[in-house]
């Protein structure tokens, strides 16, 4: 691992409220940026792209740039910052969204500081697919594309998606948004039908059960670790394509183009599934970003070789 290219993410930085079955938890920090930074930055330099109101604490701000995250495309506006609430089932395998405040967010232009437009690597955070769209615009042609989205917008912004997906490289969604997506119920079916729009790869994640990977070399499967207690789903996708991404980064140097991110792709996006899921393991760990904001390259590679081992045919 040598190269790290940087990483420009854009996404939400959120207040949540969560109901979980171990009680519930008010103005959490939460937001597929401030998920995705933190847990990439564990292996690469982020800079991300937001918009908080007045109501942002500062030092979360200072708490990201601690980390090496480049924190001068996060936008103050006045206002409140968006908001999201969301209940958990016991399980905690299903949730139900009970409230969205866009807030900040309804007049949200992502401005792409011009350092972060050259970024070898995108990661667009599951926001309004024009935003996705207005981002690329400033970007020209970054080696690797990877976006992430969700069924909000699969079923209120379906167009917008749809062209989106012709400029994507890796698309990041879960089973049920494949399915809502494809309008295909098999999960290898639905697959083909939403690598037919656009994205070179594909990965659909499975919850608990891990994640899928389609892409040119075939179908790849990561299991999801199997923890003792999970605390709190939230924000497991977004830490998923933050330490995906960052496990790839650290084969991308900024030179070759496009052929250099498809190869990048090709021989190293298997092993930074596993990097996802590991990232993932640990945030759900704790209630909200606690567990991610202090995570550090030994806890991830400790549990990288646990997920390993789920595997391996010669017990160690
Ligand atoms: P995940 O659990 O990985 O799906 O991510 C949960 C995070 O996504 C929460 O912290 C929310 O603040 C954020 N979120 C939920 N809905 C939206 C939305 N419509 N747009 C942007 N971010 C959202």
């Amino acid at each position: 691992m040598k190269s790290r290219a940087p990483v420009l993410i854009v996404g939400s930085m959120a207040f949540d409220d969560l109901e979980l079955p171990s009680g519930n938890f008010k103005d959490t920090l939460g937001g597929s940026a401030t998920y995705a930074a933190f847990a990439a930055s564990t292996f690469t330099e982020v800079r991300v792209v937001a918009i908080v109101g007045d109501d942002f604490p500062e030092a979360t701000i200072k708490s990201l740039a601690a980390r090496g995250v480049r924190t001068e495309g996060i936008e103050r506006a006045k206002g409140k910052t968006f908001r999201w609430a969301g209940r958990y089932d016991a399980d905690l395998a299903s949730r139900t969204t009970l409230d969205t405040q866009l807030n900040v967010f309804a007049d949200f232009a992502p401005k792409i500081p011009a350092e972060s437009a050259s970024s070898p690597i995108v990661l667009l955070g599951n926001i309004h697919p024009a935003l996705q769209a207005d981002v690329l615009n400033q970007v020209g042609r970054p080696q690797i594309i990877i976006a992430d989205t969700m069924n909000f917008w699969i079923k209120g912004e379906r167009e917008k998606l749809v062209s989106l997906l012709n400029r994507v490289d890796v698309l990041i969604i879960n089973d049920e948004e494949a399915r809502d997506l494809s309008g295909i119920h098999n999960i290898r079916k639905a697959a083909l039908e939403i690598r037919k729009m656009g994205p070179h790869s594909l990965i659909i994640k499975r919850g608990e059960h891990g994640a899928m990977l389609f892409d040119d070399t075939g179908i790849f499967a990561v299991p999801g670790f199997p923890l003792e207690d999970v605390v709190d789903p939230t924000g497991a996708g977004d830490s998923f394509a933050g330490g995906f991404v960052g496990a790839l980064a650290q084969h991308v140097t900024g030179e070759g183009g496009t052929a250099a991110g498809r190869e990048a792709l090709s021989k190293h996006a298997r092993t930074a599934m596993i990097y996802g899921s590991a990232t993932a393991s640990r945030c759900v760990e704790g209630v909200g970003t606690a567990k991610v904001e202090l995570l550090d390259t030994a806890s991830v590679e400790a549990r990288v070789l646990q997920i390993r081992a789920l595997f391996e045919l010669t017990p160690a």
